[in-house]
């Protein structure tokens, strides 16, 4: 498969009239200030001189901001800059990420004349309540319209949503996750909501008016969303937030679930809970206590073991076993775990995601049975 290059050119949320409750301009995003054309040019050129592939996999990404919502001018400016590289193929394709209500069908042409392939919308969440309470400025309805609007463009669609927003919960979590499914996204990006400096939600968490998600909450809520959009063959290209230099500066956090390797615990989570049920068969059908071995795709080792080998300290701890090994097995696609046995290096079962999350769908928080897991925490 053919590697896929981002060149990320942040626009900064400056002078943005709205006022999310969990954001604060400075803060998360980055205070260089906007770019202007020649930091755009020098970054594609940067760039560019470092890439060894094709035009067609390299796609150009302004993050940071709600691209629509800027200037008409700066945005004609900026994609114009952009113009002549997708014109002579050293670029592929445009990516922008804005909000629901500033999407329309002259919007939507705009964009298309100039090359833009992708659109993150910032949805957040389908709830009102949680919209509301969240100062977000838009409702359901919008977001509905909005990604109706874009996949019937032909421009890709991308949803980000928040977990842990005031008034939201679980429930209305996998609420969302089920009404993104029904929209057919092309990827998705969940984040749990934080506490960051110098924003109304700090005020709000001081005043105890808060309660922000614990980790191993945020955790479980992700790896149910995770393997629903999975089960719909929807990416989930990133969970949790990227631990950029201001998100990572002393202060900026207060408080919430922030872990720099997020999507990576939620993933070991995954491999937990795969791994378990296959050794749990295992038990079921032959109640021996034998060496065992999980092997998986050479890429998925790191996060069957999980972090400071706790997957692999809880399942032998479970299950009375002596030694656990993880090897990787070449015939393996990703997110297939096998079993073997003693001194066996081939499978006595293996089992896929999607016969994973199809079995676990009779039992679902098959570890929560077990109770919580503090090391997560
Ligand atoms: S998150 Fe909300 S307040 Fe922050 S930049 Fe985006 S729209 Fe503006």
């Amino acid at each position: 498969m053919k590697q896929h290059y981002n060149i990320p050119v942040f626009i900064p949320h400056l002078g943005c009239p709205f006022q999310c409750i969990f954001c604060n301009q400075n803060k998360i995003a980055s205070n260089q200030g906007i770019p202007t054309r020649a930091d755009l040019i020098t970054t594609i050129d940067e760039h560019l001189s470092t890439i060894r592939t094709s035009g067609d996999n390299i796609e150009l990404a302004f993050f940071g901001g709600s691209f629509t919502a800027i200037d008409r001018k700066l945005q004609e400016e900026y994609l114009s800059i952009v113009k002549p590289y997708l014109k002579n193929g050293q670029i592929g394709s445009i990516r922008i990420s804005t909000r629901p209500d500033y999407i329309d069908g002259e919007i939507l042409d705009f964009l298309t004349s100039y090359g833009v392939k992708t659109i993150e919308l910032g949805v957040q969440s389908f709830s009102d309540e949680v919209l509301k309470a969240s100062g977000r400025g838009y409702s359901c309805g919008d977001v509905l319209k909005a990604s109706r609007l874009i996949k019937n463009s032909g421009i890709k669609l991308g949803i980000q949503l928040m977990i842990g927003l005031p008034g939201d919960n679980h429930a209305l979590d996998m609420e969302s996750t089920r009404q993104a499914i029904t929209l057919v996204p092309d990827m998705v990006r969940i984040y749990p909501t934080l506490v960051i400096a110098e924003t109304p939600l700090e005020i709000l968490f001081e005043q105890n008016k808060y309660l922000p998600l614990s980790l191993s909450n945020a955790i479980t809520t992700c790896k149910e969303m995770f393997l629903q959009f999975q089960q719909h063959d929807i990416t989930v290209i990133r969970m949790g937030l990227h631990p950029g230099e201001e998100l990572l500066s002393p202060g900026a956090i207060i408080a919430g679930p922030f872990h720099p390797a997020f999507g990576e615990l939620v993933e070991q989570e995954v491999f937990k809970e795969q791994s378990y049920m296959l050794i749990r068969k295992y038990k079921e059908k032959f109640k021996s206590d034998s060496d065992l071995t999980l092997l998986v795709h050479e890429k998925d080792i790191s996060k069957t073991i999980g972090h400071q080998k706790n997957n692999l300290l809880y399942l032998k701890s479970h299950f009375q076993t002596r030694d656990i090994k993880v090897k990787a097995y070449p015939a393996y696609e990703r997110d297939t775990v096998g079993l073997a046995v003693g001194i066996e290096s081939e499978p006595l079962f293996t089992l896929n995601r999607k016969e994973f999350i199809n079995f676990r769908s009779g039992e679902p928080d098959l570890l929560s049975l077990d109770g919580n897991w503090p090391f997560l925490m």
